[in-house]
């Protein structure tokens, strides 16, 4: 018999979810109820001047709300953990890290906001500026005498090398590494680790099987690919959700506090007439008739799910709900 999938949320308690993280939690959750696999929760709060504790107290008890119920994690209320908190996990990172460089992969990077910018040729579809590689040649020695003024940031040394693989809903794929993706940040320069190096490296450590989120992630799924293989991991399989956007198109943030869980919840007695629209959307249901999350694990198969990113219709909120 094969393995039972792990699938993960992986949320950033940046703020509250949007509609669009709804949406792509639910299929995850979903694809892995309808197969009787485990669900994982962890916080990926490795950015200390976006996240905050409460945030993720709050995504906890709203995944609770919407029925999206996980195995093994966080409870909500609980102290961060160094095992599903990623600001807990920074000595596993640099042990990555580590091996990254003992490979001769990583090299310090004192370029500064304004330089990559203003070098930030062609853009890949995530929106990022791939970098045009000007510290790969620094020698030990600039190296060292930039230090001295400068912490650098670290990036991973990529092959010019084709990676191909295969999303479960957008089908097969394939990048050069060195011409899309480029050099990528591993550390910033204030000792952050890059969600690049953290969340693959956490997916193998969790033993997750397939990774469900949205296709903003599409573009860095082939560094992670890479990162995961070049230190020995096998990886997850992968499946990009549609993004949901905004009736101007453009796509839901957090930041603007697009269609947030709180305005749902304020608006909502129970989380079934959201999850009905969400299914409805998703293509699993022929009209938003409210439902529950769990009521869709038996019809559920990613052959029904939606490939493209949605445009919402106008006043969702007022019109849908
Ligand atoms: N933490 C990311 C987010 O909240 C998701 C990362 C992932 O699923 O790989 O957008």
């Amino acid at each position: 018999m094969s393995e039972p999938v792990v699938g993960r949320f992986a949320p950033s308690p940046s703020g509250r979810m949007h509609l669009g993280n709804v949406f792509a939690a639910l299929l995850a959750w979903l694809s892995v109820r309808a197969r009787g696999g485990r669900m994982l929760l962890r916080i990926e709060d490795l950015d200390p001047d976006r996240c905050k504790p409460e945030y993720a107290t709050t995504l906890m008890d709203d995944l609770c709300w919407l029925g999206l119920d996980w195995d093994a994690g966080p409870r909500p209320g609980d102290a961060p953990s160094d095992k599903w908190f990623q600001s807990r996990r920074t000595p596993f990172y640099q042990q990555q890290l580590d091996k990254l460089a003992a490979l001769g992969l990583v090299y310090p990077c004192f370029c500064t906001r304004a330089q990559l910018h203003a070098a930030s040729a062609p853009h890949q579809s995530d929106g990022a500026p791939r970098y045009d590689g000007r510290c790969r040649a620094l020698t030990p020695e600039q190296a060292a005498t930039q230090s001295r003024t400068r912490a650098p940031a670290l990036r991973a040394r990529v092959p010019d090398e084709t990676l191909c693989f295969t999303d479960g809903l957008q089908g097969p794929r394939c990048e050069n590494l060195e011409r899309e993706a480029g050099d990528f940040i591993l550390r910033r320069s204030d000792g952050v680790f890059a969600y690049q190096l953290a969340a693959p490296a956490d997916d193998s450590a969790m033993g997750v099987t397939e990774v469900v989120r949205g296709q903003d992630l599409l573009a860095s799924t082939a560094r992670q690919i890479w990162l995961l293989r070049t230190l020995g991991y096998p990886p997850p399989h992968y499946v990009h959700t549609p993004l949901l956007l905004a009736p101007d198109g453009r796509r839901l943030a957090k930041r603007e506090r697009d269609l947030d869980l709180g305005a749902l919840r304020a608006k909502l007695p129970s989380p079934q007439p959201l999850i009905g629209a969400l299914a409805h959307l998703a293509g699993l249901q022929s009209a938003p008739r409210p439902v529950t999350a769990q009521a869709l694990v038996p019809v559920f198969s990613w052959q029904r799910i939606v490939k493209s990113n949605m445009v919402l219709p106008n006043n969702f909120l007022g019109n849908y709900l």
